[in-house]
């Protein structure tokens, strides 16, 4: 069987991100492979951890992927500043890797910058790696695709618990728990009116709901007390940041000249995007376009607007409004990176002062003890493409890591595999429900 039929077989997905099917990058054919190591989500420790702990099995995935792809060589994306990750790293070489030393900014573990330091090649505006020869993947991914290589399917996630926890720690846990069995293996909650920021405070989303269930995409909870700065920051209603938008932008485009992305030399014009607030009955697409290649890193929301604003979220409304109305912005000029591009990094010192989260900025260490769980809730869709059909009925007997959602041949998707032994209680077009 070849590597992308086992890590199809084995349900993986990116880890970091969107949930794309890792089996399709394994059969592409590319230059280079670069593994993300970059963490950059303020809190969030886990792939810290993982790499610390684990850099034998993410060495052996990457090295897996590289013949698989028949890339000519390797690139490991890791912060300079993480000295012990790198001798872990360094320790286990597959030989045909190099290091990429990253500063320690916001969002350095973005993949167009990644390839960019790595390679000094720049992505197609909209464009993907393979379109220049690459391949980017995620350090947790690369980790299941040396489980996979030995017949194991994705059925834990490393996750990390920070914030308003008792033990701030990364663990791994069985997918579908709930958001409450974690944080009680973080010792549970600081606070009782609480928040938290699935996969983090910059690019995750808040829930206030405990039942929540971990997936294959989170990379962790941030718990916050509920009256804190972000809680109430991005709390509120659409009309609330619309209608302030609208009348207090001056303008200044700060936004636009903090944007990554616009200082990779990506078109992308938040400031230009807050006018369309105020055109509401001609004129807001064409302000709108120059949302199209933002990456919602959320800095020019919580970074860079002097006034408080909400630029980053007039970027996902315009890019939502202007996916309905089918206008795709085309950038015309070339792709140039800006002059002052790094004088312009924010450090994630800096952000997490700006962020208020100081007194939260501690380690998450690795808590090897297993998480007691009785109950997963496992959703069939955790990734993009096609959801996965249940292969299993109501009260079945099952065994963990046996296929419990499949994808039908010649479809997008992934797998979905039972994370603990027990009875399946419950079966619906969404989720399985299984009680140990
Ligand atoms: S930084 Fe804030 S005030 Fe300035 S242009 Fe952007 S949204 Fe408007
Ligand atoms: S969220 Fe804001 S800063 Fe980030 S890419 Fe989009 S426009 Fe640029």
């Amino acid at each position: 069987m070849s590597l992308s039929e086992k890590i199809f077989k084995a349900g993986i997905v990116g880890a970091g991100g969107a949930g794309f099917p890792a089996h399709i990058k394994a059969k592409s054919e590319v230059e280079f492979v670069l593994a993300n190591g970059a963490e950059c989500e303020p809190l969030i420790h886990k792939d810290y951890e993982l790499m610390l702990h684990f850099a034998k099995e993410i060495n052996k995935g990457l090295g897996l992927l590289i013949k698989s792809t028949s890339a000519k060589k390797g690139f490991f994306g890791v912060k300079e500043k993480n000295a012990k990750v790198i001798s872990a790293i360094e320790n286990c070489s597959n030989g045909k890797t190099e290091l990429t030393k990253l500063s320690d900014f916001y969002p350095s573990g973005d993949e167009y910058e990644l390839v960019y330091e790595a390679t000094g090649r720049l992505i197609p505006p909209a464009g993907l790696p393979l379109d220049i020869g690459c391949v980017v993947s995620n350090v947790e991914t690369l980790y299941n695709i040396a489980l996979a290589e030995k017949d194991k399917p994705v059925t834990q996630k490393f996750i990390c618990v920070a914030g308003a926890v008792k033990k701030p720690s990364s663990f791994f846990v069985p997918i579908g728990t709930s958001f409450n069995d974690v944080i009680e293996h973080a010792g549970g909650m600081k606070t009782k009116e609480f928040g938290i920021f699935v996969g983090g405070v910059m690019m995750g989303h808040l829930t206030f709901n405990l039942d929540e269930v971990i997936t294959k995409t989170s990379a962790g909870l941030i718990v916050l007390p509920k009256d804190h700065y972000l809680i109430k920051r991005k709390n509120q209603p659409e009309q609330n940041w619309h209608r302030i938008g609208k009348s207090a932008c001056d303008q200044c485009s700060y936004c636009t000249e903090f944007c990554p992305r616009y200082l990779l030399g990506y078109q992308v014009e938040p400031h230009k995007v807050m006018r369309s607030l105020g055109f509401t009955k001609t004129g807001a697409a064409v302000w709108n376009q120059m949302a199209e290649l933002c990456c919602s890193c959320g800095l020019c929301t919580l970074y860079a607007c002097p006034e408080d604003l909400y630029p980053k979220e007039a970027c996902d409304k315009a890019k939502a409004e202007m996916g309905e109305a089918g206008i795709k912005f085309v950038q015309q000029k070339p792709v140039k990176v800006h002059p002052i591009k790094d004088g312009r990094s924010v450090p994630l010192k800096q952000l997490i002062m700006k962020l208020k989260l100081q007194d939260y900025d501690v380690e998450a260490p690795y808590n090897s003890e297993k998480i007691p769980v009785k109950k997963v809730r496992i959703p069939l869709q955790q990734h993009i493409g096609t959801k996965a059909k249940a292969n299993i009925k109501k009260g079945e007997s099952i065994e963990a890591e046996q296929m419990i959602g499949k994808i039908s041949d010649g479809e997008l998707g992934a797998n979905v595999h039972a994370s603990i032994s027990g009875k399946i209680k419950e079966v619906t077009e969404d989720f399985i429900l299984i009680e140990s």
